[in-house]
């Protein structure tokens, strides 16, 4: 929590404007978050991955601090060329795009794009002639308290045959990425995909076709609960990485940090509608809240992210707690398997803060989902 977000929720009270929950984003800390990555890992370039907070301040600062930024959509792209950054600062890095995106995504000047399997090469060849791609490859996420699963990128065996189609199509073969799953809370898991990396480069160089560039994906944590490493023990991680399976000839790289660059810089203010029990002998009470999985907490599903929640009351005994949210949906209940410690004098009315939510929280909230507008946002 720092001064200038307590500052304007303070603010907001006084003036009666506190009605329903909402994120306080502070640029100062996503400032110190990019400068921490430039230091972690100084020549690595980073791709901001805009899908984790697009506001429009947040774009223009990190394209005036100098960041390159990670597309998932057309939409997107245009996102950050609002912003100010020019195209060669953007990488369209979903997988997964209609052909006609890709032509617009061209037509907009973006040169360099995502791939894991021929046909999406094809498209490429075809949409956005002479452009630079990279293959992304499968990873299992172990360590991750987000694991990205299967849905993106191939076994590194294909890979050499992804990037020749693209060589024999006129692209460039550029490089490799993958991700290691978010909420990564391991720094060595770069490891196994950067001796894969390795290994393809050898492949294809073999073949004549010299690859340049390997995409370190994101993945670097947020604090929330648990405590996380520090930027800098990634850096040197991946650095001994590099070095082990690239010898003196270490490529170019990129980061495409979302939630380590914006999750530290946003508190999300929410209230206590209720507080219950089911029965005269219920050993935990519900608490619900005016926030839950539609309106900015999806990340709570199956419990996998445990933020910090705050209240005034904090200094009191503490009892177990099940968390939920306020639509009649029967899924909205943020903790429940693994009951959320709340005062016990917490009461109905009470303002409560969650910690770590500058990432995955807008741009996870329906558009009115059971009457209840999309969470509030305030750059500051
Ligand atoms: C979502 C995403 C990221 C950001 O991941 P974080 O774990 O939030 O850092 C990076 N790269 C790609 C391709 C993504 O889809």
């Amino acid at each position: 929590m720092t001064e200038r977000i307590q500052d304007f929720l303070r603010q907001r009270r006084l003036e009666g404007r506190d009605d329903g929950p909402c994120l306080v984003l502070d640029l100062d800390v996503v400032r110190d978050n990019y400068a921490a990555f430039a230091t972690a890992l100084p020549d690595t370039r980073v791709f901001y991955a805009v899908k984790a907070n697009p506001a429009p301040e947040v774009l223009s600062l990190l394209a005036k601090l100098g960041s390159c930024f990670d597309a998932a959509s057309v939409v997107e792209i245009e996102q950050v060329l609002a912003a100010g950054a020019t195209p060669d600062r953007i990488s369209f890095g979903n997988t997964i795009k209609k052909e006609r995106d890709v032509a617009r995504a061209y037509a907009l000047g973006i040169r360099l794009f995502a791939v894991d399997c021929e046909a999406e090469v094809e498209k490429i060849a075809r949409a956005a002639p002479g452009s630079r791609v990279f293959c992304r490859i499968l990873c299992d996420g172990a360590g991750a308290e987000w694991p990205l699963s299967r849905k993106f990128g191939c076994v590194p065996e294909m890979a050499p045959r992804v990037l020749e189609l693209a060589h024999r199509l006129g692209l460039t073969a550029y490089g490799i990425s993958f991700h290691v799953g978010s909420q990564q809370r391991n720094p060595r898991m770069w490891d196994g995909a950067l001796k894969s990396s390795a290994d393809i480069f050898r492949d294809l160089a073999e073949r004549g076709i010299h690859l340049s560039m390997v995409n370190l994906g994101g993945g670097f944590p947020t604090k929330y609960l648990k405590d996380v490493p520090a930027v800098k023990a990634y850096g040197q991680s991946i650095f001994r990485s590099l070095r082990k399976h690239f010898g003196n000839k270490i490529p170019e790289t990129i980061i495409e940090p979302g939630r380590g660059m914006v999750g530290s810089a946003g508190i999300i203010e929410a209230e206590v509608v209720l507080i219950s029990r089911k029965s005269e002998q219920d050993t935990v009470k519900w608490v619900y809240l005016d926030i839950g999985k539609f309106n900015g907490l999806a990340e709570t599903m199956d419990e996998m992210i445990r933020y910090p929640i705050r209240t005034e009351f904090d200094e009191d005994d503490k009892e177990l707690c099940i968390v939920a949210g306020p639509t009649c949906d029967s899924v909205d209940v943020l903790y429940e398997k693994d009951p959320y410690p709340l005062p016990v004098s917490l009461e109905i009315g009470a303002k409560v803060l969650f910690e770590g939510t500058g990432a995955y929280t807008t741009t996870y909230s329906a558009v009115g989902f059971n009457g209840f507008p999309p969470l509030k946002s305030y750059v500051i």
